[in-house]
C-alpha cells in the first residue's frame, strides 16, 4: 500500500485538527483523550489474484480506529487513491459518527487499491472475496468483531460477496449475515439502506432549517426546505438521494456537479430525470434547459442557499473557500472541507453541517440491518398484523360512537401497521433529530461557535465515559 499521499495526509491532518480543537473543551484527562484519538489497529495486506491467466498482486487495508465498543464498523472503499492516512481519517470519523448518533459501535474503515470502473466484474468478485478471506482468517471481520459496509466504489453486490465468503468459511454460524451490512434485501439486507445516507441528510438539513436561533441573520427566508436553492456535487448514492428527498420537500436543485462537468438551471433541475439522463448518456452534460459547466469545481462557487458536496474529500480548501456563496455547507461526503477551508467559511458566517453528523444515516440504518441479522427476523413481521387489528378495533369504536363511517381510503390509512421500511425510516428520523439537538445543546452549554466542534466534543465525551467505565485508566 503506497503510504501517505498528500491528499490522504491532508485529510488525516484535518480530522486531527478538528479533534484537538474539540478536545480542548473536554473535561477528560489527557491520557483518555490520547487513547480516543489514536487508531487501535491497522492491518495491511497484499494478496495475489489470477486475472486472465496472470497473477496480479493487490493491496488492501483495514483500520479499526476504536474498540471502545464492539463490533467496529465502517465501509470498504475501492479506489486507486486509497492510502493508509486516508483510511485512518475515515476510520476515526466513523468512531465519532457512531458516538454522535448513539450507534453502539467503534469506528473502522477499509480499502483496496483497485479501479472499480475499469475492472471486470469477475476481477472485482475475486478481489473482494480474497480481501474478505484475508480479514476473516485473522478474525478481523465478524458480527461481534468488525462489520464492513459499502463506501466509495463498492455497493450491495460487493457486500453480498463478502457475506457469502464469510458464510463459506464460518459454516453454520447463526449470526453470520451480521458480518457485513449494506447487503441486498434477499441476502439479509434491510429495506431503506440504499437511500439511508441521503434521507438522513434531508432530515438533518430540515432540522437545521427549522432552527431559528442558528439561522438568525443568515438571510435564509422561512424555516423550511421550501424554495431553498441547492447545488449538489456528486450524483452518486449520497448526492442523488439527498437531493431527491430535499426536492420532494420543496427545495430547488439549481446545480449538479459531476466528474465530467456540471449543469445549472436557476428554476430547478428534476433530479430523477437528470440521474436517468446521466445513466443513459454516460454524462450529466447537455440536460434539457440547463447551462453546461465544463469545470464542475467552478459550480461550488455559484450563488445558492445550500451547497451539498457529496462526492470527495478536500474539495473546499483555502484556495476556494473565500469564494463560496452558499449560506449553508451541508457535508454529504466525508471530509469535503479542510481545516483551513473551514476557518474561512466560518469567518464568512457560513454554517457548516458536519459530516460526522449529517451523513450518519448510512451507519444508523446499517445498525438496524445488523440488529435484524442478529435476531434473524424481519422488522414488523411479528407485530404488524396485531397492530392493524388493534387500530381496526379503535376505528370501529369511533365509527360506532360518532355514527359516521370512514371511507375505505381513510380506514386503510388509519389502520396501517408498521412494516420494515416505515420502522427503518422512523428510527432514522428520530436518530437524526435527537442527534441534532444533542449537538446543539453542547454548543449552547459550552458556548462553542460551530457545529463541528460541538459534534466532535459530543462524541469525545460519550466515548470517554466508555473508557472511564472500563476502569483501565486508574
Ligand atoms: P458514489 O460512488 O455512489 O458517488 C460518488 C459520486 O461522485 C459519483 O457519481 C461520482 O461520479 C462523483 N464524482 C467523482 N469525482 C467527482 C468530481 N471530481 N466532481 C464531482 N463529482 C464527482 O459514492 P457515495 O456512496 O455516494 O459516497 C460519496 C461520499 O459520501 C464519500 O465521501 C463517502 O465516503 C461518503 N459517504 C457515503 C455513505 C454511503 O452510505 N454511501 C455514507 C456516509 C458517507
Amino acid at each position: 500500500m503506497a503510504n501517505n499521499t498528500n491528499e490522504g495526509k491532508k485529510f488525516l491532518d484535518s480530522v486531527h485538527q478538528y479533534f484537538d480543537h474539540a478536545a480542548s473543551y473536554s473535561r477528560l484527562s489527557s491520557g483518555i483523550i490520547a487513547q480516543i484519538r489514536a487508531p487501535n489497529s491497522v492491518y495491511k495486506v497484499s494478496f495475489p489474484v489470477e486475472i486472465d491467466g496472470k497473477v496480479e498482486v493487490f493491496e488492501g487495508i483495514r483500520v479499526q480506529h476504536s474498540h471502545h465498543k464492539l463490533p467496529s464498523k465502517g465501509g470498504i472503499r475501492f479506489s486507486m487513491q486509497v492510502d493508509e492516512d486516508e483510511v485512518k481519517a475515515l476510520a476515526s470519523l466513523m468512531t465519532f459518527k457512531c458516538a454522535v448518533v448513539d450507534v453502539p459501535f467503534g469506528g473502522a474503515k477499509g480499502g483496496v487499491k483497485i479501479n472499480p470502473r475499469t475492472s471486470s466484474v469477475k476481477t472485482l468478485e475475486k478481489v473482494t472475496r480474497r480481501y474478505a478471506a484475508e480479514l476473516i482468517k485473522k478474525n478481523l471481520i465478524g458480527p461481534g468483531m468488525d462489520v464492513p459496509a459499502p463506501d466509495y466504489g463498492t455497493g450491495s453486490r460487493e457486500m453480498a460477496w463478502i457475506a457469502d465468503t464469510y458464510q463459506a468459511l464460518k459454516y453454520g454460524e447463526t449470526n453470520a449475515l451480521g458480518c457485513v451490512t449494506g447487503k441486498p434485501i434477499g441476502q439479509g439486507g434491510i429495506r431503506g439502506r440504499a437511500e439511508a445516507t441521503g434521507l438522513g441528510i434531508y432530515f438533518g438539513l430540515r432540522e437545521a432549517l427549522s432552527d431559528t436561533e442558528l439561522l438568525k441573520g443568515k438571510g435564509l427566508n422561512g424555516n423550511s426546505m421550501e424554495g431553498k436553492r441547492i447545488i449538489v456535487q456528486g450524483l452518486g448514492n449520497v448526492g442523488y438521494h439527498a437531493a431527491f428527498f430535499c426536492q420532494q420537500d420543496g427545495a430547488i436543485i439549481t446545480g449538479i456537479a459531476e466528474r465530467e462537468g456540471g449543469i445549472y438551471n436557476e428554476n430547478g433541475i428534476d433530479v430523477k430525470e437528470a440521474f436517468k439522463h446521466r445513466s443513459e448518456n454516460g454524462s450529466i452534460l447537455n440536460f434539457k434547459d440547463c447551462k453546461n459547466f465544463d469545470n464542475s469545481e467552478e459550480m461550488l462557487e455559484l450563488d445558492c442557499d445550500i451547497l451539498l458536496p457529496a462526492a470527495l474529500e478536500n474539495v473546499i480548501h483555502k484556495g476556494n473557500a473565500g469564494n463560496i456563496k452558499a449560506k449553508i455547507v451541508a457535508e454529504g461526503a466525508n471530509g469535503p472541507v479542510t481545516r483551513e477551508g473551514e476557518e474561512i467559511l466560518l469567518r464568512n458566517g457560513i454554517i457548516i453541517l458536519p459530516d460526522l453528523y449529517l451523513n450518519a444515516g448510512g451507519v444508523t440504518v446499517s445498525y438496524f440491518e445488523w440488529l435484524k441479522n442478529l435476531s434473524n427476523v424481519r422488522f414488523g413481521r411479528m407485530g404488524k398484523r396485531a397492530e392493524e387489528a388493534s387500530y381496526r378495533r379503535l376505528v370501529n369504536a369511533i365509527e360506532t360512537s360518532s355514527g359516521k363511517s370512514m371511507t375505505n381510503q381513510e380506514r386503510a390509512f388509519l389502520t396501517q401497521g408498521a412494516d420494515e421500511i416505515s420502522l427503518v425510516r422512523s428510527g432514522l428520523e428520530d436518530t437524526m433529530i435527537n442527534a441534532y439537538h444533542g449537538i446543539r445543546d453542547v454548543m449552547v452549554e459550552k458556548n462553542i461557535p460551530d457545529l463541528r466542534t460541538a459534534a466532535f466534543l459530543t462524541a469525545i465525551e460519550k466515548i470517554g465515559v466508555s473508557y472511564e467505565s472500563l476502569g483501565i485508566f486508574p
